[in-house]
């Protein structure tokens, strides 16, 4: 299904509401740390730019519950757009209220403000009707771009939509072009990878891959969960004991549906849960039990990389061991690399993996990255998006 895009809504000389993911991370001189969720905005706010709107951006930062919290203010922001946009982005004191009308009605094409946070007010989080009325009342159209809030059901992405003709911008289009419909249909062979802590926190990704992909590989904490279900004795690994028999059931589903859902052969593992321990690679049958495991080994890598390497679509989520670690970053970065040769299509989704790939220098080697972790996550698990759902299709 196709959403009304920026592209097919009439935005010249108009009010433009748009919800942006300025969700950045500050340090506690309140600098803004990592840039990248603007500069990913800067594509819908230039082609409106370009066609003569004025802009009134909307986001939130951080988790203030709905209280007014000075240090999550978005002011660090407006100052960075100025920058970036090399044009004066006027910060506000709210997100709604008269003052701020006033301040809209006097705007003129081609201007930009940012309102304030909108999670300074309870009813955001709330989705309440008239809260989403009110910044509704603020513009004429409205488009949301933010997408890595889109799994959230908020009054600034899902209730004010209701009031305004509304439209996805150009991040939140790219997403769905590549983790909804490239994904639906995807060249095969198609393999996933995954990793991270929690088999838990992937149930559904791996139940909607099942369905899919040729190959699923398996790597990061949640190995070791699997691993245990197969029988194998994993130390002081950090496993899920909880589940045990999903993974037993999940092995077995993957066997019925013939999908390839392939464990790793060799682990790093270490004594302690930190750097500077002591650490060496191990076949996986062979993790005593004072040790956890950290990484995958180089052996997996090789099987893994291999298998990456002849497929035509790629899907990467979690990383393949403590990459924050030196020592225990050698998995990952086997995999980042695997996927920045790979000749297919490779997608990132977003969180601990896209950082990876970033610290590792190979962005531009990757077909898509997603900005949204929570948000891609439950994209690539076949979810609806409320923040999608709640722009019209064509
Ligand atoms: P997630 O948010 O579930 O994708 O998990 C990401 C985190 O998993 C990263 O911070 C990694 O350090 C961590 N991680 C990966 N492998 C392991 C492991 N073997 N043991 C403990 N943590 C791990």
């Amino acid at each position: 299904m196709k959403k009304v895009g920026l592209k097919d809504i009439e935005v010249i000389n108009k009010k433009v509401l748009v919800r942006v993911d300025f969700n950045v991370p500050l340090n506690d001189k309140s600098e803004i740390t990592d840039d990248k969720r603007i500069i990913s905005a800067l594509p819908t706010i230039k082609y409106l730019l370009e066609n003569n709107a004025a802009i009134i951006l909307l986001s939130h930062l951080g988790r203030p519950k709905g209280k007014i919290i000075p240090e999550m203010s978005l002011k660090p922001v407006a100052i960075r757009l100025t920058e970036l946009l090399q044009k004066k982005v006027k910060m506000m004191k709210d997100c709604i209220g008269n003052d701020i009308k006033n301040e809209i009605e006097k705007m003129n094409s081609g201007d930009v403000i940012l309102l304030e946070n909108t999670r300074f007010h309870p009813e955001e989080k709330k989705n309440d009707p008239e809260f989403a009325k009110q910044l509704a009342n603020l513009g004429e159209v409205y488009i949301n771009d933010a997408f890595g809030t889109a799994h959230r059901a908020h009054a600034s992405n899902v209730g004010i939509a209701n009031y305004l003709p509304s439209a996805v911008g150009f991040l939140i289009e790219k997403e769905i072009r590549y983790l909804g419909e490239l994904l639906s249909n995807p060249e095969r062979p198609f393999t996933a990878v995954l990793g991270g802590v929690k088999v838990s926190g992937k149930i559904e990704l791996i139940n909607n891959l099942l369905d899919k992909a040729d190959n699923i590989l398996i790597g990061g904490a949640m190995m070791f969960t699997f691993l245990k279900a197969e029988g194998f004795s994993v130390g002081k690994s950090l496993i899920e004991i909880g589940k045990l028999e999903l993974a037993k059931e999940l092995l077995n589903q993957a066997k019925t549906k013939d999908v390839q859902f392939v464990l790793p052969v060799d682990a790093v593992i270490g004594k302690e849960f930190k750097n500077d321990t002591k650490f060496k690679t191990v076949l996986v049958s062979e993790i005593s039990k004072d040790w956890l495991g950290l990484d995958i080994g180089e052996r997996t890598v090789e099987i893994f990389r291999k298998i990456i390497l002849q497929s035509n679509t790629v899907v990467w989520n979690g990383p393949m061991g403590v990459f924050e670690m030196e020592n225990f970053s050698a998995g990952t970065r086997g995999i980042a690399k695997a996927m920045a040769e790979c000749p297919g299509i490779t997608i990132v989704g977003g969180g601990d993996s896209a950082s990876a790939i970033e610290q590792f220098g190979l962005s531009d080697k990757i077909t898509h990255i997603s900005t949204g972790g929570g948000a891609s996550l439950e994209f690539l698990a076949g979810k609806e998006l409320p923040g999608i759902a709640a722009i019209p299709d064509k």
